[in-house]
């Protein structure tokens, strides 16, 4: 079988690459947020650094995930290994909106529930010509996916999620009204910060019975 790399199939697998690198520095965000906000810290206005030796992270070690391979997982700094964890999440987020780009963007649409948002496919036709609406939906799932991330990753410590994350789901459906869409995200939505506050009570069950 030949394969042949058409202009068209390049230039989607360029804008896929891209959006999926977007998606890996949304995740280096999410382990920020995932780290400092059940600890109270502010999420922006602080550049990452080791959490071991406080040293700040060079902008041109925080790239992701390539950043943590050729450290080898190792703080430049003081050497005191990091957690792979990071890499991955960065990994996760990144491949979720390479394959988004592929299903949804690139489809037009066609995937959706009540049909495509466009007739056209391809990154052509639908990123560099812009189609605001499908990509205005590609946004909204990708920061669904961002949000759950981070929930995830706040279970996963064992930490309360703190409340204005949870509260971020209202402006996920606020979104919804926005673009016009059928509110078949906003069950789920519901059910995420359900499970969010269901989470909080029973680790404050636990950490109360552990005073004791
Ligand atoms: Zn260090």
């Amino acid at each position: 079988m030949e394969f042949r790399l058409s202009a068209n199939s390049l230039i989607d697998l360029i804008t896929a690459l891209w959006l999926g690198f977007v998606g890996a520095c949304i995740g280096s965000f999410l382990n920020v947020v995932a780290y400092r906000m059940p600890l109270g810290m502010s999420v922006i206005w602080k550049p990452s650094h080791c959490p071991k030796c406080n040293h700040a992270i060079r902008a041109y070690d925080n790239v992701p995930v390539l950043g943590w391979l050729w450290l080898k997982g190792k703080c430049r700094d003081c050497g005191e290994p990091i957690s792979p964890r990071y890499a991955i999440v960065e990994f996760l987020m990144g491949a979720a909106f390479f394959v988004l780009a592929y299903v949804e963007l690139f489809t037009g649409g066609a995937n959706l529930r009540g049909g495509p948002i466009t007739e056209f496919t391809g990154a052509m036709n639908n990123v560099w010509v812009p189609q605001w609406q499908l990509i205005g939906i590609y946004a909204y799932h990708g920061l669904c996916l961002a949000w759950l991330m981070s929930m995830v990753l706040i279970i996963i410590d064992r930490q309360q999620i703190p409340l204005k994350l949870i509260a971020f789901g209202a402006v996920l459906i606020v979104m919804l009204e926005l673009l016009e869409r059928p509110h078949v995200e906003a069950a789920g939505v519901c059910l995420l910060a359900l499970a969010a506050y269901l989470n909080n009570v029973r680790i404050a069950k636990f950490q109360s019975k552990s005073k004791r």
